[in-house]
């Protein structure tokens, strides 16, 4: 039989409590840890990024309305204070259930408790072509790559006398009418309305197409009906060319193709069509649902594990009320970090803990500068007052209280001036 050969063991402290390892700081890992400052348990933190990402704004760094460290926050700054928490920074490959060691890049460790808090990747459901050639929306690196995209597309656009390719160099096709579709596409449309004439008077904004593809009948369709219809008109307000019930299905010479056989011409596709479950090797897959999440009882304990439990975007809480786990969103995630973390402090002082509630506050998007549509509760807004809500959220969210500053120093000089904070193009090896 071939022998399995683990890397050293990371070096870390001993200490006299129960160790609980995290994978994963974003808001659900985050919270979690937070939730556990300074209490009876040893708390390893592991992370790949040396920081945690608030990615609800990625799209404003991907338009260059915000610099991108405006909306990341590094771990080591964030456990100042925390006596009890060590983070590293690894990417965690494999998990041996067997013998309670999570098995990194730099070495492995060993867990008393184990907290997968992975979130999710981007599901291109096999379309390998989409794969290589379009960029997803899902981490800062994403964002700074589209940034660049467009840039360095619209200055080759600027110097190219070929209409046809002007055209297709300064297009861009937007793959999913969800939140981040939505946000993205609001948001190129106002860099085209009041960016590029100042920018590049040379060239004709009419030329520069935003087109939004959606596979179902309507946008924002986990938010109400009336919030769609309002975000809807928003974005053709902003001429936005909206496709319903348009899977796209192939992208090649440049050439978006869709399942009715539309084809769009393009150099700049953006995917937020789909997000699949991220895990390290090792968990049964009995213990994996649909989505490529993991399954969790009301405890969030993932099915067949006694201490490991799973949290955010990666876990799914399978019930009669929630056949199909909870929504992927922040709100849902802090919750399920924040309750485990109180089930961790009842152990300690041997109180029964009840199964996890989630509590729906309400869902956001927003179009553009100054519109939003906002759901809470039965109330429904929409325009400039849920854009006011929004804004309000999402500063008081975002980690850090110089990052407060910098978004809301940012936001103010855009409201009465129109002007996006950082349009340098500073190449990576994705953009050619
Ligand atoms: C563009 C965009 C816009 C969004 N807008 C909204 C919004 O407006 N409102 C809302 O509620 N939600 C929004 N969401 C969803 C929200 O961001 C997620 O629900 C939330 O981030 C989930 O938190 P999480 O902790 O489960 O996962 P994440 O925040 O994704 O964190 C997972 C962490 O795990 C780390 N990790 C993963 N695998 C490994 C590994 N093998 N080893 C080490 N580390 C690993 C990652 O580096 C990451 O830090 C948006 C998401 C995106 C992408």
């Amino acid at each position: 039989m071939k022998e399995v050969i683990y890397v050293n063991k990371i070096c870390l402290p001993k200490s006299k409590y129960p160790r609980i390892v995290i994978i994963g700081g974003g808001f659900a890992g985050l919270e979690f840890v937070k939730g556990l400052k300074n209490t009876g348990y040893q708390l390893i933190l592991i992370d790949r990024n040396n920081f945690h990402q608030f990615q609800p704004l990625l799209y404003q760094v991907a338009t260059s309305g915000l610099e991108p460290d405006s909306i990341v926050f590094p771990f080591r700054k964030q456990i100042h204070g925390f006596k009890n928490v060590i983070y590293k920074n690894a990417n965690v490959k494999e998990i041996n259930t067997s013998n309670k060691t999570i098995i990194t890049d730099i070495g492995s460790v060993d867990y008393d408790y184990l907290v997968i808090a992975t979130g999710t990747a981007t599901n291109f459901f096999g379309l390998q072509n989409i794969e290589e050639q379009s960029l997803g929306l899902k981490d800062i690196r994403d964002s700074i790559n589209i940034r660049h995209q467009m840039l360095l597309n619209l200055e080759k656009a600027t110097s190219c006398c070929n209409i046809e390719e002007r055209k297709k160099l300064s297009s861009f096709v937007i793959v999913g009418g969800g939140s981040a579709g939505v946000e993205m596409a609001g948001a190129l449309a106002e860099f085209r309305r009041y960016i590029l004439p100042k920018d590049y008077p040379e060239y004709s904004s009419s030329l520069m197409k935003i087109y939004l593809i959606e596979g179902t009948d309507k946008i924002l369709g986990t938010m109400s009906e009336e919030s769609s219809l309002s975000a809807l008109k928003y974005l053709k307000d902003l001429d936005i060319d909206i496709l319903l019930n348009e899977m796209v299905i192939d992208y090649k010479d440049d050439l978006i193709i869709t399942k009715s056989g539309k084809k769009i011409v393009s150099k700049n596709i953006i995917w937020t069509a789909g997000i699949k479950g991220q895990f390290p090797n090792g968990i049964n897959t009995g213990s994996i649902a649909p989505g490529n999440r993991l399954k969790t009882n009301g405890y969030l304990q993932v099915e067949g594990y006694e201490n490991i439990y799973s949290i955010g975007d990666v876990a799914a809480l399978i019930s009669e009320e929630t056949p199909h786990g909870h929504p992927q969103i922040a709100q849902a995630a802090i919750q399920q970090g924040k309750y485990l973390a109180q089930n961790f402090k009842n152990k300690l002082s041997n109180k029964r803990s009840s199964f996890f509630k989630f509590k729906n506050k309400g869902s956001l998007s927003t179009i553009g500068r100054h519109r939003a549509v906002a759901d809470i509760g039965r109330y429904k807004f929409a325009g400039y007052f849920a854009w006011l809500i929004w804004s309000f959220i999402h500063l008081i969210s975002i980690s850090g209280f110089k990052n407060k500053i910098l978004v809301g120093i940012n936001w103010l000089i855009s409201y009465f001036s129109y002007e996006k904070s950082n349009r340098l193009i500073i190449v990576n090896d994705k953009i050619k």
